[in-house]
């Protein structure tokens, strides 16, 4: 446990938002305490970690394994801040969960609020891209759009997740600043990776690409448009659309070791295109001989392991129970399969979202298919998005 002494009339450098040791009127702000009341204690908490990388007094935590925030002064307990108690409010401003004014937000970051019939939120185009080269989850759009922004000097480096060298499939998040070793952060992996909190320590000066799962983009631009400098260095954000996430020990050891016998160090790619997808190079005899109990999984061809939704559902993270972005309405640009082969949707949201696809594939960096070809994928991506949007933010 860190216990952190408090400065009387001190103010924390913490951009132009610092946590004040005194208010006149403390009352009158929400705190901690309001925030895990109202978030952090029930599974409306995304545990994107925003609060954490925002609180300028560093006494929020986030630990390795866990799924939320907790409070580490011994000196106030886990649902209370004395300097919350004092008239800091750093944590609930920028909480996208925290009594959320989505109209506010929107004219904020967009210029406009979006009108009812958007239900993939704000956008200036929809477009769907392949990478020349390939590689990727779907079209490899992300991963060739961080490596041309670092060789062509629009970000000095990338925020995105990558496998934990010891542990197959055990996702990490990580700061790449090399467009070589960007290609190897490439794919999608299904558990939860914390990329906001790398903005915790990321030098200042550096200009960042950021990609992230709808909540933690949100969590972003939350701080963004609070102000605060350790959300700054993040030029342009990068959704992945998503349904949900799983958790670790359930989903990899319980679920692909534990039920399914997988070797997790074989499997060379994990996808979600109705059914859950794992490709490997390991015999899967045993699947197709019927031998796994309460199972209808198979193999399908190409030595994929073909697992239903419902035997995956156990897996799933509580908090995404309650999550309402599939689309990642906040970021300059959203990224999904949406059940393609192959291409990466794009919902393009932002000015420089569009001047950055339009460059790449001026440059043959990507190329784009036909506008006629995308309306499946495009009435897929709406009825996904608005399917989520009827899940509501339910304190569990
Ligand atoms: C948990 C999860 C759920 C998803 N669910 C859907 C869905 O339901 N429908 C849909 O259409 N698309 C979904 N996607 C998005 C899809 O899998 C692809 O990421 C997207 O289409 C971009 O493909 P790409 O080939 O352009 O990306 P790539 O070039 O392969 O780049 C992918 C990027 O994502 C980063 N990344 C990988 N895993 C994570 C993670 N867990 N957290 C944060 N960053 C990560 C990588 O580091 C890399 O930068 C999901 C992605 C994830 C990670
Ligand atoms: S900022 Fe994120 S982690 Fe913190 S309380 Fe809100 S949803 Fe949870
Ligand atoms: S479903 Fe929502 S809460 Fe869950 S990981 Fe995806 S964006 Fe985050």
């Amino acid at each position: 446990m860190t216990t952190v002494q408090a400065a009387p009339g001190a103010i924390d450098a913490i951009g132009e938002t610092t946590c004040p040791a005194r208010s006149t009127d403390p009352s009158a702000k929400p705190s901690w305490s309001d925030l895990y009341r109202e978030v952090v204690g029930t599974d409306v908490c995304a545990g994107c970690g925003a609060c954490v990388v925002a609180c300028p007094r560093k006494v929020l935590d986030y630990s390795a394994t866990g799924t939320r925030p907790y409070q580490t002064d011994d000196e106030s307990g886990p649902a209370g801040c004395r300097f919350g108690d004092v008239g800091c409010d750093v944590c609930t401003r920028v909480c996208a969960r925290f009594r959320p004014d989505q109209a506010a937000l929107e004219v904020g970051r967009f210029g406009r609020a979006r009108r009812p019939e958007e239900v993939v939120g704000t956008e200036l185009d929809r477009v769907v891209l392949r990478a020349v080269g390939g590689g990727g989850q779907d079209g490899g759009l992300v991963t060739a759009m961080l490596a041309w922004a670092m060789r062509t000097g629009r970000v000095d480096g990338a925020v995105v997740s990558r496998h934990d060298p010891e542990q197959p499939w055990r996702n990490l998040p990580v700061v790449v600043t090399d467009p070589d070793e960007v290609l190897t952060t490439a794919g999608s992996r299904y558990t939860y990776s914390r990329n906001l909190l790398m903005l915790q320590d990321a030098p200042p000066k550096l200009r960042l690409a950021f990609v992230g799962l709808p909540c933690q983009v949100a969590g972003l631009v939350k701080g963004q448009s609070s102000g605060l400098k350790r959300f700054r260095p993040v030029v342009l954000s990068i959704a992945l659309m998503c349904s949900e996430t799983f958790e670790e020990d359930a989903f990899l050891h319980g679920l692909l070791e534990g039920k399914f016998g997988l070797d997790l160090g074989r499997i060379t790619k994990v996808n979600v295109k109705g059914r859950l997808l794992v490709h490997t190079d390991q015999s899967l005899d045993h699947v197709a001989e019927g031998r796994i109990p309460d199972s209808k999984a198979t193999v399908g061809e190409g030595n994929v392991l073909q697992i239903p939704l419902r035997e995956v559902r156990p897996t799933v993270r509580p908090q995404c129970g309650s999550c309402t972005d599939f689309a990642g309405e906040w970021a300059d640009l959203s990224a999904g399969g949406v059940g393609m082969d192959g291409w990466t949707m794009a919902v393009v949201r932002t000015p420089i979202a569009a001047e950055w696809v339009s460059a790449m594939i001026d440059a043959q960096v990507l190329v784009a298919k036909p506008a006629d070809e995308l309306a499946e994928a495009s009435a897929l991506l709406e009825r996904l998005a608005a399917k989520q949007r009827d899940r509501r933010l339910q304190p569990g």
